[in-house]
């Protein structure tokens, strides 16, 4: 699941924005553009994850990332939609100081609703989800766009830090779920919606594994949440055949 859905053309503003304050490497602005067709996946099981990660067939060099904070926080400053886990919505709640549930539903939440495409450019699922709204006025027609969280402090800490939602937590990965012999099995690869400048190229996967191994427990646990959300009726996925 990703927290804001990026067409081509908003993908190369974000990307043109970026470059003005970050040096992004040629093949990444070029990949992040779609304009790359020698890209093919490789696959790493890291705990209960697998990993697709980015492979350029030409260069011979993996798309690796590591987070720039707190030199960086676009993402923040960016944020396309909040999605909220029933998870993230019991503690939310508190984290604001709401004492019902209900009052903090009304007052800070919206209903988003949107769709992924497949690799063909296909929509293949449609979610409906409660978001967090990034700021107080948000309205509908903002669903999606870059917008500057509300909870983004002047020296770019998040002010719900640690009970940030669970999709916070995650970015710049995209998530989802196959069932595999009847079992649920979660896989993940990087979003590249032009607003980070975390990717680098590498010849060697051995670098990011630690951050492969740090995030597979948050990336795990965050789909069962989304799970958990639907199955308490927070939230509605359709898959499209
Ligand atoms: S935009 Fe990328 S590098 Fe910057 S804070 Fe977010 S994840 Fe980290
Ligand atoms: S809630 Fe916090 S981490 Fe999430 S976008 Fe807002 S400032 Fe960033």
């Amino acid at each position: 699941m990703t927290s804001s859905k990026s067409s081509p053309s908003s993908v190369r503003d974000s990307l043109e924005l970026l470059a003005k304050n970050w040096s992004i490497e040629p093949q990444i602005y070029d990949l992040q553009l779609g304009n790359r067709k020698d890209v093919y996946d490789t696959t790493l099981r890291v705990d209960k994850v697998t990993y697709h990660i980015p492979t350029l067939a030409t260069d011979k060099l993996f798309v690796l990332w590591r987070c720039l904070w707190p030199d960086c926080h676009n993402c923040c400053d960016r944020q396309g939609r909040l999605p909220l886990t029933i998870d993230d919505v019991h503690v939310i709640t508190r984290k604001m100081g709401y004492r019902l549930e209900s009052e903090f539903l009304k007052n800070e939440t919206k209903i988003s609703s949107w769709d992924e495409k497949d690799e063909k450019g296909r929509v293949s699922t449609l979610f409906t989800m409660l978001s967090l709204k990034r700021k107080v006025d948000e309205n509908d027609s903002e669903d999606g766009t870059p917008v500057s969280c509300r909870f983004l402090s002047k020296e770019g800490n998040c002010g719900l830090q640690p009970e940030k939602p669970g999709v916070c937590w995650l970015y710049p990965f995209a998530s989802w779920i196959n069932i595999e012999n009847n079992v649920p099995v979660v896989h993940a690869t990087f979003q590249f919606t032009g607003d980070c400048p975390g990717f680098y190229l590498s010849d060697s996967l051995d670098q990011m594994i630690p951050v492969l191994n740090e995030y597979a427990k948050t990336i795990y646990h965050y789909n069962m949440a989304v799970r958990r959300t639907i199955r308490n009726s927070y939230g509605l996925i359709n898959f499209v055949k």
